[in-house]
């Protein structure tokens, strides 16, 4: 058996604890963290890498849960006790797409979208380049009948109906802001991506959105080839706590606390390739 990464890295230990304080030394230098049931950690360097679960919130429609993902707890405290350190934070929203059956989507009127013939890998260590054959995904687009009922219930969005304010992390729109941003396009390209190999889950990509859950099996069958799909997951809008970055040197060390850095999602980035990038 092998194990996960982190679990087969040498010298490595792993304890898993919602952090909600920084500890510092005499110098102001960071010492270690201390988690919500009081154990103290202590370490030279602290990395923090809160993604999107800082008093996070997701939302679908109206409602709304502490969250930093659908079935992951939000992490809080901890922005609190930043903010006692001296760090400015502020709000960002993202979202995630519905979640689709393939079984109930007809392929046969979709254009299929094939990976590279040629793999490029985001690693340069071979270690990482997995070898393994490409799924395809399809392309569908956005309908007149789409855009109408994307117009007709604005008000129903966390945004556009005014209870949510966060802005987006970079230009990665929900499908509303789509239609309400570029009224002059008739329609939008919606990727159906496969989730797994050994799943059945199709992932929307370009349609997330904050509509009721009620409104979003509708949505999603004005698509064609959806016309008479079922939905696994809805679609949900995320708001959560990060750092500007302009608090960060260029090592991602805080200019306020030696020892102490902020690296992927917390400093206002979005997507698995920023983040990696900051490692
Ligand atoms: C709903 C959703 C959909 C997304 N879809 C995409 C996508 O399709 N494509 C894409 O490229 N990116 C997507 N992203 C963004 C991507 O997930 C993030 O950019 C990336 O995972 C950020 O990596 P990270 O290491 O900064 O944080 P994360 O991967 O979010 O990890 C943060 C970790 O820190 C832990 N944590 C947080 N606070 C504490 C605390 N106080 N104490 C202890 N542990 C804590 C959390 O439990 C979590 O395990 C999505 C994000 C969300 C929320």
């Amino acid at each position: 058996m092998s194990w996960p990464f982190v679990f087969s890295t040498p010298n490595l230990s792993i304890r898993e604890a919602m952090v909600t304080d920084i500890l510092l030394g005499k110098n102001d230098n960071v010492e270690g963290v201390c988690t919500f049931f009081g154990m103290n950690f202590y370490a030279p360097a602290v990395i923090l890498t809160t993604g999107t679960f800082m008093s996070g919130k997701i939302w679908v429609g109206r409602t709304s849960m502490p969250a930093g993902r659908a079935g992951e707890s939000a992490s809080h405290g901890l922005t609190e006790n930043l903010q006692r350190l001296g760090f400015e934070s502020d709000r960002l929203k993202t979202g995630t797409p519905a979640r689709v059956d393939c079984r109930t989507v007809d392929f046969s009127v979709l254009e299929p979208q094939l990976g590279d013939e040629e793999v490029s890998w985001f690693s340069f260590d071979p270690d990482f380049h997995i070898e393994k054959e490409q799924m395809c995904c399809y392309l569908t687009r956005t309908t007149k009948s789409t855009h109408q009922l994307i117009k007709d219930n604005l008000h129903e969005t966390p945004t556009y109906g005014g209870w949510v304010e966060a802005k987006g992390p970079r230009y990665c729109p929900s499908i509303e802001d789509k239609i309400v941003r570029f009224q002059d396009k008739e329609s939008h390209q919606i990727f159906l991506e496969p989730e797994g190999r050994t799943v059945p889950e199709l992932y929307v990509q370009g349609f997330s959105t904050g509509l009721p859950e009620r409104l979003q099996l509708p949505l999603l069958r004005t698509l064609p080839g959806l016309e008479n799909c079922s939905m696994l997951r809805p679609a949900y809008a995320v708001e959560y706590d990060y750092l500007p970055a302009h608090q960060c040197s260029r090592s991602l060390m805080t200019k306020k606390i030696d020892g102490l850095f902020f690296s992927g999602q917390i400093n206002g980035t979005t997507g698995y390739e920023e983040a990696a990038a900051q490692v």
